[in-house]
């Protein structure tokens, strides 16, 4: 028997509004968490974020036109909500991430290999890289000159590299890795060890730098190569394909690749004591593998809801169009309140899975693998095209299952709750507070919105539009729109004027 998802997911939405600050993100939702008092978020600081157009993406390359072209500076890419994110200057290819990562001690030592290319002539360039000590550090097989000021690594190239030119930058490094303070969120990001060692990645948005040095934004996705080694019997999965393993003396070496662009935010790498369950019909039903990796108490007594991920897949290659990348899964990991979808491996919090919400945040993850890992958002403020997606698929899903009474009813009801709640819109989010009960309700009510407006028909074309249009590359809202009034045929600005940046909820 279903739980009863109007009342269920309502409550969520009462834990999140109340203590977004407090906790990572509504599909972070921790399930054991009592409501809180709600506060006010802090008042927006950013509203040029809603009115500014910088970068409009209209074509269709998988190289984002800003990176190119050098936007920002070596220290920033000029985001809206955090300008020294990421680095201009060049755009990464490729990244080899050599890691060998020892629990018992601790010590994380990595081999970073980084294929990119100059956008402009570069006598020095950035990555952003927080603790280690660097070994060794080469550009194009040269030793380079490096210093280091807070999470900026920046690397003096022997011989200038002229525009245009790839080159190869390799840092070795070694450390204990920690997790790093966020400056969207109220909890630390990047590589965490739980007391029960086991160790995992959870990075959106600013927290890659905590293991590896990157150009850390969305606006420069890249493919991978993970080798990490781990001692055996544990486990280490990243994300992407299993290529290869390596069985040594007390020590396994396993390889993935991701072969579609990826955000830094993305990456992963989970290491313990877990079991990969595959999922053969699921895997039939969704047309991709399907593998999820789970501590061995959740893997012998598998939550039902598990079950439901490749129809989860089939429905939403149904509304959206084909599952972008080779394989999928969850894994499940102790002591993070919080499920974030990490590309082809969201990572659960293993308090989800005998919550009554584990169903809906299954989906909600799923849907990131289109609106987030497929299509990145080129601006942090632009949070909603992720989460008010992801939040809208979870009513779209309600809608399937339940049929149209119950899409009616969360959208009307979490219409009302909102309207009592004192949020900013879902196009103005606070960089403190990045993931903010906003971007995913209020985000959500802004799709069904455009819905209501332009029909069903347009409105489905447009998703699936959207998704052909941008997937592998990075989209800002105006995207969005354009691909909106494109398939609707008129304006439809009015509507997202009103949702995303009005003071107040419309009426649906
Ligand atoms: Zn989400």
């Amino acid at each position: 028997m279903r739980p009863r998802p109007f009342v269920v997911l309502l409550a969520a939405a009462a834990v999140a509004a109340g203590c977004s600050s407090a906790d990572p993100s509504p599909e972070t939702a921790d399930t054991t968490a009592a409501p809180m008092t709600t506060t006010a978020p802090a008042a927006p600081t950013t509203a040029a974020a809603a009115t500014t157009t910088t970068t409009t993406t209209t074509s269709t390359t998988t190289v984002p036109p800003s990176a190119l072209t050098g936007i920002g500076d070596q220290a920033g890419l000029g985001d809206s909500l955090y300008p020294d994110l990421g680095n201009g200057g060049y755009d990464v290819a490729h990244y080899t991430l050599e890691l060998t990562f020892d629990p018992a001690t601790d010590v994380l030592t990595g081999i970073a290999t980084i294929d990119a290319a100059a956008t402009i002539e570069l006598d020095v360039f950035n990555l952003d890289f927080i603790g280690f000590e660097i070994l060794d550090l080469t550009v194009d097989e040269q030793p380079a000159d490096f210093s280091r000021a807070g999470r900026e690594l920046t690397i003096e190239p022997s011989m200038p590299i002229p525009a245009g030119e790839a080159f190869t930058a390799r840092i070795e490094y070694t450390g204990t890795p920690a997790p790093i303070p966020s400056r969207a969120l109220s909890f630390q990001v990047g590589w965490r060890t739980a007391t029960d060692g086991t160790s995992y990645v959870v990075s959106e948005p600013d927290g890659a730098a905590s293991w590896f040095p990157a150009n850390d934004h969305p606006l420069d996705k890249a493919t991978f190569t993970f080798r990490v080694t781990v001692p055996t019997p544990l486990l280490a999965v990243a994300n992407g394909v299993l290529t290869d393993t390596i069985t040594d003396i007390g020590a396994t070496t396993r390889v993935y690749e991701m072969d579609q662009p990826m955000p830094t935010y993305l990456t992963t790498v989970v290491i313990g004591d877990l079991d990969v369950v595959d999922d053969p019909a699921g895997s039939a039903a969704a047309g991709v593998p399907i593998r999820n990796v789970l501590p061995p108490v959740v893997a012998t007594d598998l939550p039902p809801a598990l079950g439901e991920q490749g129809d989860m897949v089939a429905f939403l290659e149904s509304v959206y169009g084909p599952y972008p990348f080779d394989l999928y899964g969850i894994a499940v990991v102790p002591e993070f309140p919080a499920a974030l979808e990490n590309s082809t491996l969201s990572i659960f919090g293993d308090g989800f899975v005998s919550s009554p919400l584990f169903e809906f945040v299954l989906v909600h993850e799923l849907a990131h693998q289109w609106f987030g890992d497929h299509i990145t958002p080129a601006d942090w403020g632009d949070i909603w095209l992720n989460e008010g997606f992801a939040t809208y698929a979870e009513w779209l899903w309600l809608e399937h299952t339940e049929g149209p009474a119950a899409l009616d009813q969360i959208t009307a009801g979490t219409r009302e709750q909102l309207a009592l709640a004192a949020l900013p819109p879902p196009g103005i989010p606070p960089p403190d507070d990045l993931f903010n009960a906003s971007v995913y309700r209020w985000g959500g009510l802004t799709l069904h919105a455009l819905r209501l407006e332009i029909g069903d028909d347009a409105f489905f074309t447009t998703l699936r539009t959207y998704v052909a249009r941008y997937g592998g590359s990075t989209a800002r809202t105006e995207d969005f729109i354009a691909v909106a009034e494109e398939i609707a045929g008129r304006p439809v600005d009015d509507v997202f004027d009103a949702w995303l940046y009005g003071e107040t909820i419309p009426e649906l």
